[in-house]
């Protein structure tokens, strides 16, 4: 069996081409990107409008399959930004229809965890997500994925891009703030915002903006202090999953765990307490057709052809979803 998969959450268009045992025949994206401002939901929108026919037809290609070739089409269904998602969700509808194939809307957050065992081979991990509008951390107990902690305001990844916005470097900011926090050598006392097991970082943010304003830092500075305060919170409520969970193997999934100092201190904090830690190809973290293909595989049951019963969900939450496939 295999399926296409369609991505369009946020800034990303993808499409991935999946086989039922998980081999990956196509992976293709094409990503909005600014030079100053960040995500303007409209124009992420139109540039969706303009990439996903050749996104498709190149994943097709790469995967040298023919559309009638496939069985499966999925999308993701949410969470995301309404504008975008709509577009995935007819592309997909359009592909469905042009070969009778049935489709599934899967949890874009779940298909991030999914991707990731699938690939590092972690059986029942901690998944640490933290990505642009999204910053939870999740493990499966009880029949569904549920939510151990998460952000109160923004995700971890639109709160660097604001910082880097407000510092004039464009979107996505993440890459640009991890370069410039290589080269900041003086720790700055940031406001550290954990509370039970959740994050929070509109605070930060505007403490932030008032020392870049105030002209007394240098910007390499603030980006190192800032890493180092928001992972070691990440980390904490991580950790503290883990414990309460008593698993022992942590993931990570999203696009912020590209970085590299996150990436070092959760493997740190797993060689403590003696866990396993697993961070899969950056092709696969951040947004990716790929793991919508095979999240549509795990849940091929709820596919359909009633196509017009099937809608977008921007608001739909990692356990709002039944886990029948593990
Ligand atoms: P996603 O929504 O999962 O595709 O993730 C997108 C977010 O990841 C954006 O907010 C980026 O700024 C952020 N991001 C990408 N690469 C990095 C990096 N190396 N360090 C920190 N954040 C990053
Ligand atoms: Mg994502």
């Amino acid at each position: 069996m295999i399926c296409l998969g369609i991505e369009s959450t946020a800034h990303t268009f993808g499409c991935g081409i999946v086989d039922e045992k998980g081999r990956i025949y196509a992976n293709i994206k094409n990503s909005y990107t600014t030079e100053k401002g960040g995500i303007h939901p409209t124009e992420a929108k139109i540039h969706h409008e303009n990439a996903k026919d050749n996104v498709v037809e190149d994943a097709l290609k790469a995967a040298k399959l023919r559309l009638d070739e496939v069985d499966l089409i999925s999308f993701s269904h949410g969470p995301g930004l309404p504008p975008c998602l709509l577009v995935g969700m007819r592309k997909a509808k359009e592909l469905a229809r042009k070969i009778n194939a049935s489709l599934a809307g899967v949890n874009h957050c779940i298909s991030h965890l999914e991707i990731g065992r699938l690939l590092t081979k972690a059986k029942d991990p901690v998944l640490l997500y933290p990505s642009g509008a999204n910053t939870q951390i999740i493990a499966y107990e009880a029949g569904k994925y549920r939510i151990f902690g998460e952000t109160l305001d923004n995700g971890v990844g639109n709160f660097i891009d604001a910082f880097a916005r407000h510092a004039g470097l464009g979107f996505p900011g993440g890459p640009k703030i991890e370069r410039l926090a290589s080269e900041g050598k003086n720790y700055i006392e940031l406001p550290y915002v954990v509370k039970g097991m959740d994050v929070s970082f509109g605070g930060l943010l505007t403490n932030l903006k008032q020392k870049y304003d105030s002209g007394k830092y240098k910007v390499e500075d603030l980006a190192f202090s800032m890493q180092e305060t928001v992972f070691a919170m990440l980390v904490e409520v991580s950790e503290r999953a883990m414990a309460h969970t008593g698993k022992k193997e942590l993931l990570l999934g999203g696009g912020v765990a590209c970085n590299k100092r996150l990436q070092e201190m959760c493997r740190t904090m797993c060689e403590e307490r003696n866990a396993k830690f697993f961070v899969p190809e950056k092709e696969f973290l951040a947004d990716n057709g790929a793991m919508i293909a095979w999240q549509g595989i795990l849940q091929r049951k709820l596919a359909t052809k009633g196509y017009d019963s099937i809608d977008i969900g921007p608001y739909e939450r990692t356990d709002d979803v039944e886990v029948n496939w593990r």
